[in-house]
């Protein structure tokens, strides 16, 4: 619990991102969990993987830019990233976090970029996942979720099952058929609004499921956690759901071991590619989830 805290304190810092972010060193420790710096390597792995049979979302890594040119070149990113995923044929989505296109200072202009790559996706066609941030930026991010969608359809958002309010706001996108992204939830929040230990979020995250399997559409179960995802095949066998009808998401490079095996069982398996510059706060909050990352990357790198 200590690490995590500390990890997601230093996840914020500002100064040791900077530091962090250009020195050569620290690439070759983040490598097992990011794609690359640059949109074509993040296009070999995924071509690699949709040859291995896995569906990907591509993340362009950014969060919380504070100018209207940081936004503009978010924008531009996914749009390259969908131009390419057209030319290439790949099965991929791709995956932004509103933040990185300034929700922190412009609602207006926010809406006007997402929404150029939300019309792109549909040309291609593929969706836009709209990734969950921290509490305070849930409202805005299931209002920007429900208009996108009803403008334009091809979009997916995300539920935390670690908040308390999540069951309201599941109901809300399954009523509308917003297809959605269920994970655990990845910030600190307090015990006010949100679970804290791990049986409680996995208890949580099953009801949720539940009613995702039941009342969704084509819902996403992001997880890596092997006991719930026994237990929503499980469910999604008796409710007669086929393995088409929903998908398993991982991130890429969590859990390599597993992959193999959803694909021997049929299962489909989307893993979450980020690449980029910024990677500093997504890499922090991965090692926050599992500490023990520290010392296999420290391993790794005195190896190689
Ligand atoms: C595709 C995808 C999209 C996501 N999108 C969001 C989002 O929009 N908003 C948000 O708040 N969170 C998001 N998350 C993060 C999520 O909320 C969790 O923080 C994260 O997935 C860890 O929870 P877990 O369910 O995998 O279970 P855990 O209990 O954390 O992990 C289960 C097991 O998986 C393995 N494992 C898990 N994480 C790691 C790791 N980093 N390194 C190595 N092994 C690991 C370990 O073996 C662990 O015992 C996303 C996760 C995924 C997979």
């Amino acid at each position: 619990m200590l690490a995590r805290t500390v990890l997601l304190f230093l996840s914020r810092r500002r100064r040791l991102r900077r530091w962090v972010e250009t020195s050569a060193l620290a690439r070759r420790l983040t490598s097992r969990f990011v794609a690359g710096l640059k949109l074509d390597d993040a296009l070999a792995v995924c071509r690699r993987l949709n040859e291995l049979g896995l569906l990907v979302t591509l993340d362009c890594l950014g969060e919380n830019v504070t100018s209207a040119a940081e936004v503009e070149a978010a924008r531009n990113a996914y749009l390259a990233a969908l131009d390419s995923i057209e030319e290439l044929g790949l099965r991929a989505t791709v995956s932004l976090k509103l933040s990185q296109f300034g929700l922190d200072f412009s609602e207006e202009l926010c809406y006007r970029c997402v929404e150029e790559v939300v019309r792109r996706a549909a040309a291609v066609p593929t969706s836009v996942e709209v990734d969950m941030e921290s509490l305070e930026y849930v409202d805005r991010t299931l209002a920007l979720v429900v208009r996108m969608h009803q403008a334009h359809g091809n979009v997916r958002g995300v539920i935390q099952a670690y908040l308390r309010r999540s069951r309201d706001d599941l109901e809300m996108l399954c009523e509308r058929g917003i297809p959605v992204r269920l994970c655990k939830g990845a910030y600190r929040e307090p015990a006010s609004v949100a679970y804290q230990t791990r049986a409680e979020i996995r208890a949580s995250f099953l009801s949720l499921a539940d009613l995702l399997l039941d009342r969704g559409v084509y819902p996403g179960f992001a997880t890596h956690d092997e006991f719930l995802i026994g237990r929503i095949r499980q469910h999604a066998r008796e409710a007669g759901v086929p393995a088409t009808g929903y998908e398993f998401q991982m991130l890429y490079g969590v859990r390599r071991d597993l992959e193999r095996k959803f694909l021997e069982d049929g299962l489909r398996l989307r893993l979450y590619v980020p690449y980029g510059e910024a990677w500093y706060p997504y890499f922090m909050r991965r090692l926050a989830e599992h500490p023990a990352n520290l010392v296999l990357l420290l391993r790794n790198l005195f190896r190689s």
